[in-house]
This record gives C-alpha cells, sequence and structure tokens, in this order.
C-alpha cells in the first residue's frame, strides 16, 4: 500500500488501486496520480591530474563518510545536466562527461555513474559535504565510502584504467 493518503490538489481520500498486482494510488478526481519507483540520480568520478575527487558527505545517507559527488536530478533535467549541475554545486568545478560508466538500480534510488574532467571553475566545500579531497588513486579510503555502489564504481573504474594502460 502507497504511504500517501489524501490528494495534494483537493485532499479527498486516495484511491488505493492495483495495476498488474502493483498498488498505487489515484485521485478520483485525477489530481494526482502515484507509483512507487525509484528516484534517478546520478554520480562523477572526477579525475585531475590522475587524482580522483571525494567529498565526506555532512549530510545523510552516509554522513561523515566519503562518496563521489553527485545527487538526485530534478523534474526536466537530463541526467548529464543532473551530474554537471550537482558537481558545480557541490565543489564549484566545471566537468565535462568522458563516458558513462554504469547504471545501479536500488530500493528507492537509481544511479547513473559517469567518468567526468574538471574544464574550470574554482574548488569551494558547500554546505553538502565537509571537505573535498583529491585522493591519490592509490589511497582511496575504501572502508569509509558512505555508499557500497560507489564503492564498486571505483573499484571497476580503477581495473578498466589500468588495463587500458
Ligand atoms: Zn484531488
Amino acid at each position: 500500500m502507497s504511504s500517501y493518503r489524501y490528494c495534494p490538489v483537493c485532499a479527498k481520500p486516495l484511491l488505493q488501486l492495483l495495476y498488474q498486482g502493483k498498488p498505487y494510488v489515484e485521485c478520483e478526481e485525477k489530481h494526482f496520480l502515484h507509483y512507487d519507483t525509484q528516484a534517478v540520480g546520478a554520480a562523477a568520478i572526477i579525475v585531475h591530474e590522475g587524482k580522483l575527487l571525494l567529498e565526506k558527505r555532512a549530510v545523510e545517507p552516509g554522513k561523515g563518510c566519503w562518496g563521489l559527488l553527485g545527487g538526485m536530478a530534478e523534474p526536466g533535467e537530463q541526467i548529464t545536466e543532473c551530474v554537471v549541475r550537482e558537481v558545480q554545486e557541490e565543489s564549484g568545478l566545471e566537468i565535462q562527461i568522458t563516458r558513462l560508466l554504469d547504471v545501479q538500480g536500488g530500493h528507492t534510488t537509481c544511479v547513473v555513474f559517469y567518468e567526468a574532467i574538471v574544464t574550470g571553475g574554482q574548488l569551494f566545500v558547500s554546505s553538502e559535504s565537509t571537505e573535498l579531497r583529491w585522493y591519490d588513486l592509490s589511497e582511496i579510503p575504501y572502508e569509509q565510502l558512505a555508499f557500497q555502489s560507489h564503492l564498486v564504481m571505483i573499484e571497476r573504474w580503477l581495473s578498466d584504467i589500468q588495463k587500458i594502460k
């Protein structure tokens, strides 16, 4: 059952319905329709002079741990625009995507991972992190990463670039 109970427009109780066995809610006046889905976000492996940029997270989930920069897509935004915007907001850096690495779905969030390079901007620390650090590729703090998906992505990316060399 959905956790939504009332229409956000007219406040009438929502109809609790099923489509192909999956629950959804709908306003009888058709103002509002909601299926439980995954939200989409993006994160970037940003490389500069052989180092990888990580942020020490100031917010949950993963507060106090290190993570790749990124965030959730806004309505109407392309996922590539999302990652560029999030990195700019979180670090002040302008990036250019160099390739798509992978897409990893989870319980409530699906994250698109990109590799990117820095093309401009000035590094600063936003309210979303307490520290930004360029990590040497041999010193990545795997035990202090906030998300398993970031760990998997970084390890796979490292093994990929070592094959190319
Ligand atoms: Zn309504």
